[in-house]
């Protein structure tokens, strides 16, 4: 078994830098996604996620997305940009 995901360079290098997918890197050292996971994880490495949601602004009604790492970040506000934030 091939133990690369367990290099933070060669994680950062390939999941960030190259955009590989978790599961090409999984199959490429032989393990599994929850893995590779891990390994981000432990190193800090901040997830790629594509998957956002329709939010409309507080403000000025304009629709908006956003994306759950966003989210996850405690970024609530449902507004659209700092300055409708503060608009209001
Ligand atoms: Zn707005």
């Amino acid at each position: 078994m091939n133990k690369k995901y367990k290099d933070r360079n060669w994680l950062y290098e390939n999941y960030v830098e190259k955009e590989i997918k978790i599961l090409e890197l999984a199959k490429d050292c032989g393990t599994t996604t929850d893995t590779i996971y891990h390994w981000l994880d432990k190193y800090q490495i901040p997830r790629r996620t594509k998957k956002a949601i329709d939010v409309k602004c507080l403000n000025c009604d304009k629709v908006f997305k956003k994306t759950y790492a966003e989210i996850r970040k405690g970024n609530l506000n449902h507004y659209c940009s700092q300055k409708c934030c503060k608009e209001l």
